[in-house]
């Protein structure tokens, strides 16, 4: 969220920021305090919206709110700011280009105008005086007309290039707000908009949905040993085995951290098993390595959940009980795959595991 508050405004505003938040118990966290500052410089209406809700619903802030109201609010409003801004510019040229055909259009009325004059001069038997005249009045008008014309067709090029323009950068703000930077996959939101869709095209198709859940192994352990930066490498060369080995149908996202899910529309269960064995195995086969060091890091292994969605469950209980399979798998061992039939022959509960 970025600002250009001078300082006596900032200052204020960080003061009645952090005096709220400490009046309504919430952790002066760096996420939450960008939360009130938004609130207290009225930047933002659905923010303000938001918050006074709560505050007069009563609710007490607490960290799911908090996580919520950041989620909602600061994750993407970079990504609001400039939609509306491009969109004030598609405005401003859509505003240029009817400016411009008002003001042809008042030019063919003079033009229309003009011509009548002259037929009206040149009615009867015109003196040749009067001919030449007319004729050369016409053509004077005639040219300003063209004039007119060319004008019209500059502005018009120059305006459905800035249209065309202002629809790239339009598409890329679309693709960048469903895109999770890190690994280039669909991002949490793009992924819960993608199964709500699945899931409708499932229920009118009458076609099998499946859902994975896959999870790396043993990775805040790979973080806490060779760090950070080399830990983000290995989410992007898993996110690489995903996006190979799933169809244009199918949807790869970054669920969260270190966890992916695919969205597998027109696929059994049998068929998703083996799409989840396959990315497992291709994961695991490979032998990481640093490539600025050489250094051999040896494997990285994740474990995956399969289900298949059961007409007309919610949303959460599908992705529950792929996630519960996928923590049979964990629980089984790691680096291997689980699906809700195993989790039956368990004799766990989606809730169990
Ligand atoms: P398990 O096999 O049970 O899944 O163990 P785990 O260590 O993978 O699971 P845990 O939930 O304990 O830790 C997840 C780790 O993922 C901790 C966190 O540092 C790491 N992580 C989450 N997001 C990122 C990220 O964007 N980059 C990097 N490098 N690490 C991340
Ligand atoms: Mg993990
Ligand atoms: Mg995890």
């Amino acid at each position: 969220m970025k600002t250009n508050d001078p300082i006596d405004i900032a200052s204020h505003c960080a003061r009645a920021a952090l005096g709220m938040m400490e009046r309504h118990k919430v952790p002066p966290t760096p996420e939450n305090f960008s939360i009130w500052y938004a609130f207290v410089a009225g930047r933002n209406p659905e923010l303000t919206a938001a918050i006074d809700a709560i505050l007069t619903g009563g609710f007490k802030f607490n960290q799911k709110i908090n996580d919520e109201l950041y989620e909602r609010f600061a994750v993407f409003s970079q990504d609001k700011a400039e939609l509306r801004e491009v969109g004030l510019r598609v405005e401003e040229a859509v505003g240029r280009v009817l400016e411009y055909l008002s003001n042809a259009s008042q030019g063919t009325n003079d033009y229309g105008t003009a011509l009548e004059t002259f037929s009206g001069r040149l009615s009867g038997v015109p003196a040749p005086d009067h001919l030449t005249e007319a004729v050369g009045a016409i053509m004077a008008e005639t040219k300003t007309m063209a004039d007119i014309n060319q004008q019209l067709v500059r502005s018009l090029e120059l305006s459905s290039t800035e249209v065309a323009r202002l629809r790239n950068e339009l598409d890329d703000l679309k693709r960048e707000a469903s895109t999770d930077a890190l690994t280039q996959l669909a991002n949490r939101k793009m992924f819960d908009h993608a199964l709500k869709l699945a899931i409708h095209q499932a229920g009118q198709d009458g076609t099998p949905l499946c859902l994975l859940m896959i999870d790396i192994d043993h990775f805040k352990q790979f973080n806490d040993t060779y760090g950070h930066p080399l830990g983000d490498q290995i989410l992007k060369l898993v996110a690489r085995s995903l996006t190979e080995l799933v169809q244009v149908k199918d949807t790869a996202a970054r669920y969260g951290g270190e966890e992916f899910a695919v969205i597998l529309p027109v696929c059994g269960l049998d068929e998703a098993m083996t799409v989840a064995e396959s990315i497992r195995s291709q994961v695991a086969d490979k032998r990481v390595t640093n490539r600025r060091t050489g250094q051999v890091l040896g494997q990285v292994t994740l474990s995956a959940g399969a289900a298949l969605y059961v007409p007309g469950e919610s949303v959460g209980t599908f992705i529950h009980r792929a996630d519960a399979s996928l923590y049979l798998a964990k629980h089984a061992g790691r680096n291997r795959v689980k699906s809700e039939i195993d989790l039956a022959v368990s004799g766990k509960r989606p809730d169990e595991t």
